[in-house]
């Protein structure tokens, strides 16, 4: 079987260069084709002599996974389903915006275990972590929809999956493409978001790194966030904040809570009273996400008057607030439900 380039580290490919009898500059050269210049094939690695590129592709693979739907929606997000070897798939997301903005979502791992009520993500259970390789693979696909003289400025890892409990394979390959020899991406610009993993948030805070960490509240106390995110009853608001003050205090970047209204169900003003109250202390900004219709799922989005009136409650209280829009709807852009719409599949 081929080895995954991808789930190789610059030291890691240069010493199996280095066994093939290879100079250290040829390792160089590689990752530039893979990283900068966009490349898939070791064919197209013009200052590679043909013997070379032929020993390289019997001996590596730069992709390993297949793309099974490519879905283009008229606000020009891109989404792709990518099927590993081992037949299991995840999707990733390509979004563009006004300022130019070009964002990769990537998923984190097969399928979810947090079981969140509201989530297309997890409805199928968990499957598996995705591995170093796996991740990069996302990112790169992505930032080859690009045309030539553009690459990827933002990723969030907001797809499939929970982050924090993948960081071994998650931070390497987040290392890789925020290094200046490959893609470049700013650290500043890279958001994970997770369902609150106290540890793991500790962990990101004592690595000192500089990505921006987003959490998924959802609700403003422990009873109503029990309901809707189960593994809420491991962890608790309390610990979840305690982590992400930390984290705001080693790293200086404020925390992001994201908060998906869903109709009836979290959207009264006393939630968003009590949210504020919880909140105003901190320097932290909240991102309101409109609930995302999911199919065989009972819940519904609120009334525009509901999330403008959440909205004031929120500033009122003195919390910075955002709204995300929903992007490439057409297409099944939220998490999970394009490897839903394709579970059937043969
Ligand atoms: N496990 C991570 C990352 C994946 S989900 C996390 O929990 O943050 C990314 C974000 O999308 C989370 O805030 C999640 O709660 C939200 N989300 C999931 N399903 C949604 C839906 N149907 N509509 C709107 N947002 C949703």
């Amino acid at each position: 079987m081929k080895r995954s380039l991808l789930e190789l580290d610059k030291p890691e490919l240069s010493a199996e260069l280095k066994a093939l009898g290879l100079p250290a500059f040829r390792a160089e050269q590689i990752r530039q084709w893979v990283f900068a210049r966009k490349t898939a094939s070791f064919a197209a690695m013009t200052n590679l002599s043909l013997d070379l590129r032929k020993l390289l592709a019997e001996k590596y693979e730069i992709f390993c996974g297949k793309i099974i739907a490519h879905k283009k929606s008229t606000d020009r997000t891109e989404k792709l389903l990518i099927e590993w070897p081992d037949g299991h798939r995840v999707e990733c997301v390509l979004l563009r915006d006004d300022r130019n903005h070009r964002t990769a979502c990537i998923s984190s791992q097969v399928g979810c275990a947090m079981g969140c009520l509201f989530c297309a993500s997890g409805l199928d259970g968990f499957v598996r972590n995705l591995t170093r390789g796996e991740i990069l693979e996302q990112i790169l696909r992505l930032n080859q929809l690009l045309p030539h003289t553009e690459r990827l400025t933002h990723l969030v890892v907001m797809g499939t999956g929970e982050p924090l409990l993948n960081l071994s394979a998650l931070l390497p390959a987040l290392d890789e493409v925020t290094a200046n020899d490959s893609l470049d991406l700013s650290k500043r610009r890279v958001t994970i978001s997770t369902v609150g993993i106290p540890q793991g948030i500790e962990q990101l805070a004592d690595a000192a790194v500089s990505y921006r960490l987003a959490v998924s509240l959802h609700a403003p106390n422990d009873a109503l966030r029990n309901t809707l995110v189960p593994q809420n009853r491991h962890s608790g608001i309390a610990k979840i904040m305690a982590a992400s003050d930390r984290f705001f205090s080693t790293t200086g970047r404020r925390v992001t809570f994201e908060y998906v209204l869903i109709d009836q169900v979290n959207d009264h003003p006393e939630h968003a009273r009590e949210l504020a109250q919880l909140l105003k202390k901190r320097t932290a900004i909240v991102n309101l996400i409109p609930f995302n219709p999911v199919e065989d799922l009972p819940y519904r989005t609120p009334a525009a008057d509901t999330i403008r009136k959440f909205v004031e409650l929120l500033e009122q209280g003195g919390v910075d607030v955002k709204i995300r829009y929903k992007k490439g709807d057409p297409i099944d852009a939220a998490c999970g439900q394009l490897r839903r719409s394709f579970r059937d599949d043969p």
